[in-house]
This record gives structure tokens, sequence and C-alpha cells, in this order.
């Protein structure tokens, strides 16, 4: 489903891409294409089925004229099981033909549902942050829901009455080409409502999607922010927004609600035209010794029969517009540009470098500025400077997670970009202070790192490793113990050392830790400090404002300041040159070491980071490069 990137794909609202209509239908008949026999399977089951219930009006039209030629009872006696028989055959075809095209439906969801997957799980992190939780959300939710219904039961009834109706009118136009003269009369003014129809309900039923995913990240944004908006006292404002959000989506619903009442009745009405036609044309007819008694009968049942189909099929076709709207938006997803380019090139080496790095959120405003930072393999960084600096800007595209609008970040000489998101995982992580625990048992939480390839061993040491014994061999099933959403939950700093014995498991050798233990109460973040120098170990660091790194014991510090890198080097020298950072030092040195504030020299609204706590660090415990030993 992964489309090539055409960066040309319509934005609803300003969130993800959504599919034109080209591609939406390319992209279904691909997937109808993928399972040949079931498809022409149900539909000649469905063709056999309709072929046996056409039968029925033949023998009814033959025995009318029978009644009126003058028959026997034993006559009707001998149709009669005749009849039974072809009503039977019709239900067994029937029962089979339904099961073929569930089995299509259920056949082209699966695929769809994995294609999808595979599209959000290739969302370039950056895309799944600005195009807004609401969005995703309302498309892995209700747009999945809508396209389930329709593989289940629309597609399936589709074929059923699209086959129906074809058999049904070709047998009204054998009984007599005349029947022609009473439906041809209809066609022009339903295709006329269809087109008009058609042409404004894709529009109108995106735009209702798109309102439910406005009332999604509404509802999400105010419960995730449940605290602050009861302690800033933001109910009402809320409530306002999502009143909004309804009103839009009422407009929306009621758009749609508009053209289907101004297009069914013209539909209704249209049934009843083909049917009295055919009386009538197929009356005069007979009088006048034209047509016979049997085919004026057979005739007007069949294009009775043509109502229920036919009627099936436009009600379907309001499902496959609402449908369709719902597949253009998941297959937008595919379309996402990829922010990669994957060039086959290996690294050589582990040596991290920025160089001129420009960044920015908002096109027009940089919020790295020039930054070049070079990080030889082994090496430790303490990365300081005020809030809003850039710090942990920087420490995004040095993990590969953005890549710079001008310049290069590059591993072993070979641009982040270039790496295949695995290889690059693989050398370079991002520790932050989300540690997400995902719903399963832990050894699911912990083998996602390295795929299936850790045995339990393995795990066990990770888990070891970073101090997480004591716990781990206290649950009641060990490593098959389910945690996360709606099962055993795990304490911040029991989610933290999962996170950090994940690290240990994927063995990237750059980490870029940001703030990851800032959240934890102190206590908690010298019991995990432990557990983090034993990750570090032998690692290259790039730690951003981190309280648990030591700056002093880092090989080298770098100061940020609006987007550049101010100050750069040990420790003792940047004191020593008693610039930005020795202020910084001087004015947290002389302060409780738990409780970081910004130094008098700071504006109130850009409170400095807190310099890295000296004394033992985890920077100690690990190796110095020979040339900064
Ligand atoms: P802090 O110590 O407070 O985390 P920082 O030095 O890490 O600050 P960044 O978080 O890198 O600074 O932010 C640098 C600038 O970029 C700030 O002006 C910030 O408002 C802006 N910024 C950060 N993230 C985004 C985003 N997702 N969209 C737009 N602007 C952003």
């Amino acid at each position: 489903m992964r489309a090539a990137a055409t960066g040309a794909a319509p934005r609803d609202g300003g969130g993800l891409p959504v599919a034109d209509t080209p591609d939406v239908r390319r992209y279904a008949a691909q997937l109808a294409r993928r399972h040949p026999r079931a498809l022409w399977g149900g539909v000649g089951l469905h063709l056999a089925a309709a072929a046996a219930a056409l039968a029925a009006p033949r023998l009814l039209g033959d025995l009318v004229q029978a009644v009126q030629d003058g028959t026997t009872a034993a006559h009707v006696d001998r149709v009669m099981p005749v009849l039974a028989g072809f009503l039977l055959l019709q239900a067994i075809l029937t029962r089979y033909a339904h099961l073929a095209s569930q089995v299509f439906g259920e056949g082209m969801l699966a695929e769809l549902r994995e294609d999808f997957v595979d599209s959000v799980l290739a969302l370039p992190i950056a895309v799944v942050e600005s195009g807004g939780s609401g969005d995703l959300l309302t498309r892995t939710s209700r747009d999945v829901d809508q396209l389930g219904w329709t593989a289940r039961w629309a597609v399936p009834q589709a074929i059923v009455a699209g086959v129906r109706a074809l058999a049904v009118l070709a047998a009204a136009l054998w009984a007599g080409w005349w029947v022609a003269l009473a439906i041809l009369p209809v066609v022009p003014v339903v295709a006329w409502r269809a087109r008009v129809y058609l042409a404004r309900a894709g529009q109108g039923y995106l735009r209702t999607a798109v309102a439910y995913s406005r009332i999604t990240a509404t509802v999400a944004e105010t419960a995730e922010g449940a605290r602050t908006v009861e302690s800033l006292d933001l109910g009402p404002a809320r409530v306002a927004r999502i009143d909004a959000d309804c009103a839009r989506s009422f407009a929306a619903e009621r758009y749609t609600l508009g053209l289907r009442t101004r297009f069914f009745p013209v539909v209704e009405f249209s049934y009843v035209v083909p049917a009295i036609g055919t009386l009538v044309v197929g009356g005069i007819l007979a009088q006048r010794g034209s047509v016979s008694l049997a085919d004026v009968t057979a005739a007007t049942l069949y294009v009775q029969m043509l109502v229920d189909p036919v009627d099936r099929l436009i009600i379907l076709l309001d499902e496959l517009q609402a449908a369709q709207a719902s597949l253009a938006r998941l297959l937008g997803v595919a379309q996402v540009g990829d922010d990669r380019e994957v060039s086959g090139a290996v690294p050589d080496g582990e040596q991290l470098e920025a160089h001129d790095v420009h960044f920015a959120y908002v096109p027009g405003r940089d919020v790295l500025r020039g930054v070049s930072l070079d990080v030889a393999a082994g090496e430790r960084i303490a990365v300081v400077g005020p809030s809003g600096a850039g710090k942990s800007t920087l420490g995004r595209l040095l993990a590969g997670i953005h890549s710079p609008r001008a310049g290069s970040v590059r591993l072993g000489g070979v641009s982040l970009s270039e790496l295949p998101l695995d290889v690059l995982r693989s050398r370079v992580a991002l520790v932050t202070q989300e540690h997400h625990v995902f719903a399963g048992t832990l050894r699911d939480n912990l083998a996602l790192a390295s795929g299936a390839r850790s045995s339990d061993a393995r795990i066990l040491e990770a888990l070891s490793s970073v101090d997480a014994d004591d716990w781990v061999s206290g649950l009641p099933d060990g490593l098959d113990t389910r945690v996360g959403s709606g099962a055993r939950r795990l304490t911040p700093p029991q989610a933290q050392q999962v996170a950090l014995a994940r690290l240990v498991l994927a063995d990237p050798h750059t980490l870029v830790l940001d703030e990851a233990t800032s959240l934890l109460d102190p206590r908690a973040a010298r019991h995990l400090e432990r557990s983090l120098a034993a990750v570090l170990r032998g690692r290259t660091v790039i730690a951003i404002a981190h309280r648990l790194f030591s700056a002093h014991d880092a090989d080298r510090v770098a100061v940020m300041e609006d987007g550049v890198i101010c100050e750069l080097g040990p420790h003792a020298d940047l004191v020593a040159a008693d610039g930005a950072y020795a202020q910084l030092w001087r004015s947290w040195h002389g302060r409780d070491r738990d409780h970081f504030s910004a130094p008098p020299s700071a504006p109130p609204s850009a409170p400095p980071s807190p310099p890295p706590q000296p004394g033992p660090g985890v920077a100690a415990s690990g190796p110095v490069p020979e040339d900064r030993a």
C-alpha cells in the first residue's frame, strides 16, 4: 500500500494526506485482483443463483398462459414441484454465493488492514507528531471500521445486487424487446441524479470524516490534559471548543443527509414507472396479439424483480461513497513522503558529525542556526543551555528523528537520512523521559527492541544489568506477566528500567539522552543512575541537561544559546574561560543540587536548564577516549 511519495496528495484540514479518487479506485481494483478465485467464484455462484431465480417468473408466465388457454389441474401439479425445485436450488446457491463473497470481503479487509498497519508504522515520526493524534486515531478507528463494514457487508451485497440486476434485466429483455420502452425513460433521470449525487457525496463524506477527526483530537487532548484543564479552569473553553467541533460535524452530516434526501425520492419514484409501463405497453401489445400473455406476465414479474437489487445497489452506493472517503484517508497515510533517502552506504565507524546544521519547525524560523559538532566514538558530551536554546532539537537531529533543513548530520561519514531506519536505530538511539509500556507480556515489551532474536536468558540479563531483577523476580508469571494498559501497571522507575533494558538489547553504539530521568523523584533517579551507568558503559553519549550526567566529568560540554553552540570544551577549560558556562556553573554550584534554578542573569521567561550534577556521574564509569585521558 505504501505508494511512491507524491508529496502532492491533498490534505484534509492540514492533517495527513488524502489519496485522490483515481488512486483509490486503482487500489480497490488491485486489492480485488489479488483474490481472483474468491471474486469470480462468488460472482459465478451469484449468477447461478440469479439464473435459478429467473425460472419462477417464466414458469408462472407459462402457467398464466396455460390457464388462459385452458389447462388441467394435473399440469399445475406438475409445474409446482419444478417451481419449488428451482426455489430450493436458488436458496442453496445463494447460501454458497454469500459465503464466497464474505470470504472475499474478509480477505480484502485483512490485506487492507495489513497494508494500513505497514503504512502507519512506516510514517516518519516527525509526521506523526505534526499530523496530530486525532487524525491518525480517527483513521485507525472510524475509517478502518467503516471499511470493515463495507468489505464484510457492502461489497458482497453489491456483488449480489449487481449480478442479480443484470441477470433480471437480461431476462426481462429476453421476454420481449418492448420492455425496454418501459425501462429506458427512467434511466436518464436516475443517471443524472446519481451523477449529481456522486459528484458531491465524496467530498461530503470526506468532510464528515475530518470533522470526526477534530472531535477525536479535541476530546483526546482534553482528557490527556485533564489536570491542567481543571487547575486552570479551562473547562468552559474546552467545552466550547468541543461544541464548535460538534457543530462542524453536524453541518457536515447535514450536508450528506441533504444529498441523500434529494437523491433517494427520485430513485424511489423511478421504481414505479417501469412496472406500470411494462403492464401498459405489454397490455396494449397483448391486445393486438403481438405478444403472448405468458411473456407479459413474465416481463412484469421480472421488472418487479429488478426493484430489489437496484434499490439495494443505490443504497450501497451511499455506503460505498462513505467507504471511498475512508479508503482515501487510509491510502493517504501511504502517500506521506518518506523523509529518508536510503542509499545503501555503510558507515565507516561510529563518529557522529553535525556540520553547519540549520533546522526549522516552522518555515522561516530556524531554531538551529549553523550548529557544528563532532562527537568521537566513545566520547561523552553534555549539552547545556537555557530553555528554548534548541538542545532537544539538536538531540533529535543527532538521533536522526528530524533531518536538517541545511547542513548535514553524518554517522561514520554517511548521512543519517541515508541509513535504513533499522540500521540507524541499531546504531543511534534517543532516550527521552517518555517510557512507554506496551500492552502485552513483559517479554514482548523487551523483545520488540531486538525482534525475535532475544532469548529469555538475554532478556533477563538485560533486566538484571539495569538493576531490575528485584521486582522482575517477584512477578507472578515472570516474563509472561502481562503489563501495560489494562494489566499490571509498572511504576515510573520500573517503566524506565524496561526502557533501559530495551536499549541494552538493541545495543546502539550512540545514545542521545534527553532529560531521560528528569520526571522522576530524586531517590528513584539516583537508583536509576546506577542502571543508566550500566547502559552507558562503552557507548558514545550525548546528554542534554541531564542531571544524572556529570558535565564536569563529561569529555566536553556544549553550551547552546539561541540555536547556536556558543561554547564547547572540557568543563575545566570552560570554567577557566569564565564565559556563559562558568556563570551557569557558579550560579548553580552554590545551590541545592537537586533543585535547579535559573541563574540570576537569565530572563524569567527562559530559565536555563540546570548544569548537570557534579559528583559521581555515569561518565566517570565509562572509558575515556585515549586522546582525552
Ligand atoms: P528545554 O530545555 O526547555 O527543553 P531546549 O533547549 O531543549 O529547551 P527545544 O525544545 O529544542 O529547546 O526548542 C527550541 C525552539 O524550538 C523553542 O523555541 C521551541 O519553542 C521550538 N520548538 C520545539 N519543538 C517544537 C515543535 N514541535 N514545533 C514548533 N516549535 C518547536
